[in-house]
């Protein structure tokens, strides 16, 4: 049986807290907020805790979690040494949506790293989250709390959706902040390595630290023999049942694009999703029309993305025609779950090409 319970994150009530704590001590498996998106936590240091994530979730055993802290001196029993650049970003970014890829220490599983030397470790900000962590008095090891392969979880609602009587306790703390999953930094190269694009940016990241790239495969189909250092690169991930297309090119022309092809497949008798924003959702008339948020606010996209994902699937429709958002700052970790969602499918409205 799963047990919901109910906490304020404002506030958060602390002996329904330590009622989840007691259960991750015990190597149960509690969903819970983080501000990114909801997690599916174990204790990181149970290996027979962890294979219960896995299976509950039907996620690949080749697929890494991350794991998290509430305090920085919980990383020295996780990882084998922990670089200038690291300590220079754990001070700017934690607690909050960046991940960081180190050398593990031999008390970290291997279930836990899919067999690989590295461990990802993050500190979330999420209030709910930190006092779980806290109180559990070790590390929590936390994929998203979706079955695998579906768009992550912003709302407890919808890890009951998926993981309802998967799981023993689902906290539900509200609609997580970001809504899209932590920046995962590979440190472990001599320039680090973006794997994962999330609200700690590109830019932001640069900042701080300088030179800093982005894994070529992020945007793009990844090759089938991939090993995965960042598991997210290999799966088709973050999909709505309907079939997902992305509409490229200038603003304007995409919305006409996706009024021709909607008035196409309305007439092969399909029900048609579009995702629209704040600026051109009224130029829409037929089809479904969902707005993911407004562009001059582009973290109000982001939040919103999945559960927009999540609401086609509820309203039936076949497809989907997503407009498409600029490649900079949080736009990056947008196009990257939008491209995966679509199975980077992609349609110009520029024209055909001569
Ligand atoms: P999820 O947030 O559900 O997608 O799961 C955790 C993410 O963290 C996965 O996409 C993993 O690729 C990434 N991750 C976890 N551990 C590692 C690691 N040791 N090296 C690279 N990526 C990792
Ligand atoms: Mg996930």
């Amino acid at each position: 049986m799963t047990k919901i319970v109910r906490v304020n994150k404002n506030n958060p009530e602390i002996e329904l807290i330590d009622f989840a704590a007691k259960v991750i001590k015990e190597g149960g498996l509690v969903a819970f907020p983080t501000e990114t998106v909801y997690g599916i936590g174990a204790n990181s240091f149970n290996e027979e805790a962890i294979k219960k994530i896995f299976i509950a979730k039907g996620r690949p055993q080749d697929n890494p979690l991350i794991v998290h802290i509430a305090e920085l001196e919980q990383i020295y029993d996780l990882v084998k040494e922990v670089p200038q650049k690291a300590k220079t970003l754990m001070k700017k970014f934690w607690p909050g949506p960046l991940t960081l890829i180190f050398k593990k220490s031999q008390k970290v599983p291997y279930v836990n790293t899919a067999g690989m030397d590295t461990v990802a470790i993050r500190m979330p900000s999420n209030t709910i989250a930190h006092l779980l962590i806290k109180r559990a008095e070790v590390p929590i090891s936390a994929p998203s709390a979706n079955v695998s392969g579906k768009p992550s979880p912003t709302d407890a609602s919808h890890v009951i959706e998926d993981l309802y009587g998967k799981v023993d306790v689902i906290i539900d703390g509200g609609k997580c902040d970001v809504g899209v999953e932590s920046t995962v930094l590979d440190l472990t190269e001599k320039v680090p390595v973006i794997l994962r694009p999330g609200a700690v940016t590109l830019e932001m990241l640069r900042e701080v630290i300088g030179n800093v790239e982005v894994d070529p495969s992020l945007l793009k189909k990844p090759q089938e023999d991939l090993k995965p250092k960042s598991p997210g690169m290999k799966y088709k991930h973050y999909s709505p049942n309907a079939e997902v297309y992305i509409v490229t090119g200038d603003l304007e022309k995409v919305v006409k694009k996706i009024q021709e092809l909607t008035e196409e497949q309305l007439k092969y008798g399909k029900k048609v999703g579009i995702m629209a924003t704040v600026q051109t959702s009224t130029q829409y008339e037929k089809g479904e029309i969902i707005v993911v948020g407004d562009r001059n606010r582009p973290e109000t996209i982001a939040k919103n993305l999945f559960e927009v994902l999540r609401q086609f699937d509820k309203k039936g429709v076949d497809v989907i025609f997503a407009e498409s958002f600029e490649y900079d700052n949080i736009g990056l970790a947008i196009m990257n779950r939008l491209e995966k969602a679509a199975g980077y499918k992609e349609i110009s409205a520029e024209g055909e090409l001569p």
